[in-house]
């Protein structure tokens, strides 16, 4: 493996900017770490997802020194980007969990996130993952429906347990989100509950012994890049809080979810800095704990997807690109419009523009990565790096057209590990009876 000493050469720039922009090209060549991302693709094959851990840990400082005052318990939603050690380097830099089901706090658990970093989210809670959360004895469910928190409270009975609980309220504010699939804070969605039934909830709730009601939880979607939907659900749940409070519900943690937007090339991120002005003098002034749920925001620019092009197809008007990779690696584009930048891995020199479609080898018209994107014209044989693929990526990976699923590489400067093999024929087989 060839190392790229970067540091020297550009001023001395390069070490800052790969934090702010993680993959920056160093003598036309891009890198991730220390390491030619090209060097990364001829060692472990492509399609090939590659992890940069230092921008990784830079943006949970980032969110840890917006929120400091509050001293939240940053609860990475693992659905993002569930890759062991990646978990890991997150428990160690002080992360908890936040798990959509048993798999996930299966997962949570392995990578040594303790139990009292874990709440579990989701609407369709089965009874063994509601058994296996309790004898993990996690920190808090928050429920979805009626219907959950009985059946919570049926199994911690049994157990002989007390589980405690947070009621996720819909609180009805429909913020801006890049796609109607993105969006889980109106009423029109399956998530949460809406105030009322909420209310009566947190009633039923205080008179069984198996049930400790403690938090409040509120997500209102994804890829949020603006502040207001936040602070407008959150005045709205700490209006409820107060009635709550009075009616002798013994709350301690106000869970506001995630969702925060990155910046995938098109427009700005959220600005977690003005969020946080905005949420933490309200947290704190309701004297609860504040859990933060992002997923997104932590891993999605600490990953590039990696896949080289195999031929250039010129139809009629139309030029395509069919690349290794498509949708069974990187769904996003097909499934809800997900934008994501692409570029030559190697050097672009002076070639020119073309506008293209990037499509996959699988056999769905709707298997692509990109739509009438003009870039520098890629060539056969050529690697594109598909930028911002650090979440929901791998996650969302699948095995259709009986595609083997992508290796995971995690690169922290110069040190480069292989964070998940490649799977292989067998592996594609291995689980049928
Ligand atoms: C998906 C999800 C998150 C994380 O969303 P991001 O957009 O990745 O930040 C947080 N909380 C809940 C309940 C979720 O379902």
């Amino acid at each position: 493996m060839r190392v790229w000493f970067w540091g020297f050469g550009d001023g001395g720039g390069l070490g800052q900017s790969v934090l702010n922009h993680p993959f920056p090209r160093s003598d036309g060549r891009l890198v991730c770490g220390a390491v030619l991302l090209g060097d990364l693709a001829a060692d472990f094959g492509t399609p090939l997802y590659v992890y940069d851990l230092e921008s990784i840990r830079s943006r949970v400082e980032g969110f840890r020194d917006a929120f400091d005052a509050a001293e939240p318990l940053i609860a990475y939603s693992v659905k993002a980007n569930a890759n062991l050690t990646l978990l890991r380097e997150l428990a160690a830099h002080g992360c908890g969990a936040d798990i959509t089901s048993g798999g996930e706090l299966f997962r949570a658990r392995s990578a040594g996130i303790s139990n009292e970093m874990i709440v579990f989210a989701g609407v369709g809670k089965s009874e063994e993952e509601i058994e296996f959360a309790l004898d993990e004895d996690i920190y808090a469910f928050n429920v979805e429906s009626r219907s959950e928190l009985e059946r919570i409270e049926g199994i911690a009975q049994r157990m002989g347990l007390s589980a405690r609980i947070g009621v996720r309220v819909n609180p009805n504010v429909l913020a801006s989100t890049p796609h109607e699939y993105t969006a889980t804070g109106h009423s029109d969605t399956k998530f949460g509950v809406p105030w009322e039934e909420a209310r009566a909830l947190y009633r039923w709730a205080l008179e069984r012994d198996s049930l400790d009601p403690i938090g409040i939880d509120v997500h209102i979607g994804s890829q949020i890049v603006e502040i207001e939907p936040y602070v407008l659900a959150l005045d709205r749940v700490l209006g409820v809080v107060k009635d709550l409070v009075a009616e002798g519900v013994p709350l301690k943690y106000l869970d506001i979810g995630g969702g925060f937007g990155i910046n995938y090339g098109q427009g700005s991120g959220l600005d977690i800095g003005a969020l946080a002005e905005e949420i933490v003098p309200r947290v704190l002034d309701s004297g609860l704990r504040l859990i933060l749920e992002p997923g997104r925001s932590l891993v999605a620019e600490a990953g590039v997807f990696v896949t080289e092009v195999q031929y250039v197809k010129n139809c009629g008007q139309k030029t395509f690109v069919i690349v290794d990779g498509g949708m069974s690696e990187l769904i996003r584009p097909s499934h809800y419009g997900g934008y994501h930048q692409i570029e030559p891995v190697g050097p672009i020199d002076g070639r020119a523009e073309a506008v293209v479609d990037v499509v996959g080898p699988i056999c769905e018209t709707g298997d692509f990565l990109a739509l009438d994107r003009s870039m520098p014209l890629p060539m056969e044989g050529e690697l594109l790096a598909v930028r911002t693929a650090g979440a929901y990526g791998f996650t969302m990976a699948s095995n259709y057209n009986g595609r083997p699923r992508p290796a995971e590489v995690l690169v922290d400067g110069i040190d480069v590990r292989l964070v998940r093999r490649r799977e292989t024929y067998e592996d594609l087989i291995s689980g049928e009876v």
